[in-house]
């Protein structure tokens, strides 16, 4: 499958890898919106939250879990950050493989994403 998280997910294309585990992977966005910037994504190719049905195992509750750990450990916990998830075309979603971003080191008040 020629998915660009995927090909990370499985070391092909480098990243710069802040946690991996044999569900999720996160590593900082090569474009970063914010000072810290990263990605979470599942192992498995999910194209998007709207393949997410309530009878499959979500992967999102344990990539949130991550996403929590990680902003401690980039030091943003105390002073805030935001957990975003880019759904379809109109959400902003630019790469179809479900991917949550945690961005936190400056004020982000008043932007929705
Ligand atoms: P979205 O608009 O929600 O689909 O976000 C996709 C994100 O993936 C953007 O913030 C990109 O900067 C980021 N991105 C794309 N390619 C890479 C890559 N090779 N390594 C790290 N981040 C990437």
């Amino acid at each position: 499958m020629d998915c660009i998280f995927c090909k990370i997910a499985a070391g092909e294309i480098p990243s710069d890898t802040l946690y991996h585990d044999d569900e999720v992977v996160a590593f900082r966005d090569i474009s970063p919106q914010a000072p810290v910037h990263v990605l979470v994504i599942p192992r498995k190719h999910i194209e998007s939250l709207v393949q997410l049905t309530g009878d499959e195992s979500s992967p999102v509750a344990h990539m949130v879990d991550v996403a929590n750990q990680l902003a401690r450990e980039e030091g943003v916990a105390e002073s805030g950050y935001r957990l975003v998830i880019n759904c379809g075309e109109q959400g902003g979603q630019l790469v179809p493989h479900l991917h949550l971003h945690l961005l936190g080191g400056r004020g982000l008040s008043g932007e929705l994403g």
